[in-house]
């Protein structure tokens, strides 16, 4: 199967180096992954090193090695996100909200303010945000689609209706969602998206990717196998990687 969202370096806890990358694709060969994508966080643009990625990769020949890139979508920064995409053949490039509004909403230390805000608000705008990275163009994939969950607040209003607007969004514009199996390891305890929102995407026609969102390699395939049967559960019969730019189907069974 396939991990198309995996952190080289971190948040910049480590180098991109030779052993490095080696880590991360051992433990890929060693989950027997047929493919594999490396998604750093654009913050770290400055320390990223795709032609040592591409050089190590030769010497895994059974495993399909791509190089994308996880974009933090700010509606004012388009520019500067295309900007980064003209430097480098990317195979992928996945659009993520952790931020809106200037708020950083994913980290820990904000668990409190989720709690006090309005939750129907709060899902309101984080899908609105999500809506316009999905319009941007600049994406082939949209990250962990209901990240806005991470600390367990759920919504009063139906997240069907909530997300309906992004989820037209992504099918309009040809996008592939991830099951990112991260979530699980979150205060809310489960994949990024849920599971009627799998169903809600699969009815769409919006295919799906798959992503541990390893931030080292110890975890890299973790619970993928449990996502894709979950998939096949709920009727998907395939899930995408990307070759440059060109998704690259597998069957699921
Ligand atoms: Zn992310
Ligand atoms: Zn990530």
């Amino acid at each position: 199967m396939l991990d198309m969202h995996v952190h080289l370096i971190g948040h910049n806890d480590r180098e991109a180096n030779r052993e490095n990358i080696r880590a991360f694709l051992d433990e890929a060969s060693r989950r027997g992954l047929k493919e594999i994508g490396f998604a750093d966080h654009d913050y770290y643009w400055e320390q990223m090193n795709f032609s040592l990625i591409r050089e190590v990769a030769q010497e895994y020949p059974g495993l399909a090695v791509r190089i994308g890139l996880e974009a933090e979508y700010r509606p004012h920064e388009e520019g500067r996100i295309k900007h980064l995409l003209e430097q480098f053949p990317f195979d992928f490039v996945i659009g993520s909200v952790h931020e809106f509004d200037g708020w950083a909403f994913d980290y820990p230390e904000e668990e409190p303010l989720h709690w006090k805000k309005d939750a129907d608000e709060l899902y309101r705008r984080y899908f609105e945000v999500l809506t316009l990275a999905a319009k941007s163009r600049l994406f082939t994939t949209i990250g962990h689609f209901d990240l806005i969950k991470i600390f367990g607040v759920r919504p009063r209003k139906d997240i069907l209706t909530l997300a309906d607007e992004a989820l037209s969004t992504v099918a309009e514009q040809g996008l592939v969602l991830e099951v990112n199996t991260n979530g699980r390891y979150k205060p809310v305890g489960e994949f990024y998206p849920e599971r009627r929102l799998m169903e809600e995407i699969m009815r769409r026609g919006i295919e799906f990717t798959l992503g541990s969102d390893a931030h080292v390699a110890k975890v890299v395939g973790r619970d993928i196998d449990e996502a894709s049967q979950l998939l096949r559960q709920i009727g998907v019969p395939t899930v995408v990687g990307f070759a440059g730019l060109d998704k690259v189907s597998y069957k699921l069974d």
